[in-house]
């Protein structure tokens, strides 16, 4: 299974078996920043949720660039209208 990079830095992560009492556990932790997910007792679905976490960052920063670029555009619309005479 695939694991993608990390949310935060873009670093390599990596899937990391830990033994906690009696039974086995997984973590992801990225090699650079040592960000880490919480501990899982299934190791696929610690790596999917890892992976989610990069999409849920990836799907912020389009929200974030969108709210950003709204009133952008709400600016260039009047500034367009003002500039062809038109009032709104
Ligand atoms: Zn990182």
């Amino acid at each position: 299974m695939k694991l993608e990079k990390c949310p935060c830095c873009l670093g390599e992560a990596e899937l990391a078996e830990l033994a906690v009492g009696n039974s086995e556990m997984w973590q992801v932790t990225c090699t650079s920043c040592g960000l880490s997910s919480e501990l899982d007792d299934d190791k696929v679905f610690s790596a999917e949720r890892w992976n989610k976490r990069l999409e849920r960052s990836r799907l912020k920063m389009w929200v974030t660039l969108l709210a950003a670029f709204i009133p952008f555009l709400v600016v260039s619309a009047f500034l367009a209208g003002s500039f062809l005479g038109l009032r709104l």
